[in-house]
C-alpha cells in the first residue's frame, strides 16, 4: 500500500515507520490514511471466515498500490482484470470521510457526523500559453506586452472572477442533513430550506467565502500550480509563458468548462500575441452521485448506527469528496454506485484531520477495533 511521504522526519513524536504502539494508539504515516481501513477490512474478512461466514455473494477486496498519485497503475489495472471478466459490481465501498466524534463545529456540536462520501470531483488540467515581446531585459517594453505581463493579467482577472458558486447534490443533501443535526434552531431552519430560492445562491456565496474545505464543495475549482517561461534566464525578457491549471469539477459541470472559462479572459488580450491552451491527458469528470435512498447507503448506514454509534448519537450524512479515491476507476462496473466512508473515528477540535498527510499520523487502538467491527457487520449485512 502507498502513502504520501514523509518530509520532516525530526518533528515526528515517535518514528513514522515504526508502527510503534503507545499511549493507546498506532503511530505511523498511513495510520489514518488509509492502512487502518486496510487492515480493519482484513481482520473483519478473517473473522468472518473463522466463524465459518458463509457469503451468497461474493466479495472482491481491492488494494491498489498507487492511489494517493491517482491508481493508474493500481485499480485501473485491477478493474481492467474485472471487467476483462466480465464482473458487474453492485456497489463499490471505497475510503472517504471519516466519522467525526466531535460533530461538525460550530453547527452540529452534541451529535458525531459520519460522513459518507456519495460523489467525488473532478479533476481536469490545463496549460495556457502566452506569446509576447521578448528580447534583452535592459530594454523592455512599456507597454504590457511581455508575455509574463499578459500572464500575470490573466492570474489577477482570474482571483477577482472565479467561476460560480452553487448548491448541487450532494452538497445540497449534506446540508440538509447538517441542519437536520444541528443543535442551532437558526441554522436548522436555514439549511432546512437550502434548496430553496433565493436562500440557495444566498447559502452559496456566502459558504464560498468560507476557509477551509466547504467553499471548494460549492464551485468548481481552479488553482495555478504552475508557472514557466522560455527563454528561461535571468537577462531575457522570455516570448513565451505559460501556466498550468488544476479545476476540480463539480458533479454536473460541463466537460469543456475549463477551456470556456479560461478562452473568456484571454479574448480581451490578443492584440499582444497568440494565446494558446493545451488540455491534459488525465481528464476526469466529476462521479455520478449516489443516491441517499440507495440500497448501498442503506447498509453502510445500518452498520454505521449498529457498531459505531455505541455511547453517542450518530448523524450520517453523504457529502462531495473535493479530492479523488481509486474508486474512479470502478465506476463503469458499478454504475456509479459508490460509497466513500472510512469508518474511523476523529476528532476534528484535536487536530485528528491535520495528521492525515501530516505530522504524527496515529490512530487509537480503540478507533481500530471499532473499524473491525464497522467492516464485520457491513460485510455480514451485504453478503447475506
Ligand atoms: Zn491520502
Amino acid at each position: 500500500m502507498d502513502v504520501v511521504p514523509v518530509t520532516s522526519l525530526a518533528a515526528w513524536t515517535e518514528p513514522p515507520f515504526s508502527g510503534v504502539i503507545k499511549d493507546g494508539y498506532v503511530w505511523g504515516r498511513g495510520a489514518q490514511d488509509v492502512k487502518v481501513t486496510v487492515f480493519a477490512l482484513l481482520e473483519a474478512v478473517t473473522a468472518l471466515l473463522e466463524q465459518r461466514f458463509a457469503p451468497k455473494r461474493t466479495l472482491y477486496l481491492a488494494f491498489g498500490h498507487d492511489e494517493e498519485v491517482g491508481g493508474g497503475r493500481g485499480a485501473k489495472a485491477i478493474a481492467a482484470m474485472l471487467e476483462a471478466r466480465g464482473v458487474q459490481l453492485e456497489f463499490v465501498l471505497d475510503e472517504g470521510g471519516p466519522l467525526l466524534v466531535d460533530g461538525l463545529r460550530p453547527f452540529v456540536k452534541s451529535t458525531a457526523v459520519a460522513l459518507v462520501g456519495t460523489a467525488e470531483k473532478g479533476y481536469v488540467s490545463v496549460d495556457v500559453i502566452l506569446e509576447g515581446k521578448g528580447g534583452h531585459s535592459s530594454l523592455p517594453p512599456v507597454d504590457g506586452s511581455m508575455a509574463l505581463s499578459r500572464l500575470s493579467r490573466l492570474l489577477t482577472a482570474i482571483d477577482g472572477s472565479l467561476p460560480p458558486a452553487k448548491i448541487v447534490s450532494p452538497t445540497l443533501e449534506f446540508l440538509q442533513g447538517v441542519g437536520h443535526a444541528s443543535d442551532n434552531p437558526v441554522i436548522k431552519w436555514v439549511l432546512s430550506r437550502c434548496h430553496t430560492w433565493p436562500l440557495n445562491q444566498l447559502l452559496a456565496r456566502f459558504l464560498a467565502s468560507q476557509p477551509g474545505e466547504v467553499a471548494s464543495a460549492v464551485r468548481t475549482t481552479i488553482a495555478a500550480t504552475a508557472v514557466t517561461t522560455h527563454p528561461s534566464a535571468g537577462n531575457v525578457i522570455p516570448s513565451l509563458a505559460s501556466a498550468h491549471f488544476n479545476f476540480r469539477y463539480l458533479p454536473g459541470e460541463e466537460e469543456d468548462f475549463a477551456q470556456r472559462y479560461l478562452q473568456a479572459f484571454l479574448k480581451g488580450d490578443g492584440k499582444h500575441g497568440k494565446s494558446s491552451l493545451q488540455v491534459h491527458e488525465r481528464f476526469e469528470m466529476a462521479s455520478a452521485v449516489t443516491p441517499v435512498n440507495s440500497t448501498a447507503f442503506a447498509l453502510v448506514r445500518q452498520a454505521i448506527l449498529e457498531t459505531l454509534a455505541k455511547d453517542r448519537a450518530v448523524a450520517v450524512v453523504p457529502f462531495l469528496l473535493t479530492g479523488g479515491t481509486d474508486s474512479k476507476h470502478y465506476q463503469a462496473l458499478c454504475g456509479g454506485r459508490t460509497l466513500r466512508f472510512a469508518p474511523v473515528a476523529m476528532n476534528r477540535t484535536a487536530g485528528d484531520l491535520k495528521r492525515v498527510h501530516g505530522i504524527d499520523e496515529r490512530v487509537s487502538t480503540e478507533a481500530f477495533l471499532d473499524a473491525i467491527r464497522f467492516f464485520t457487520r457491513f460485510l455480514s449485512l451485504a453478503l447475506a
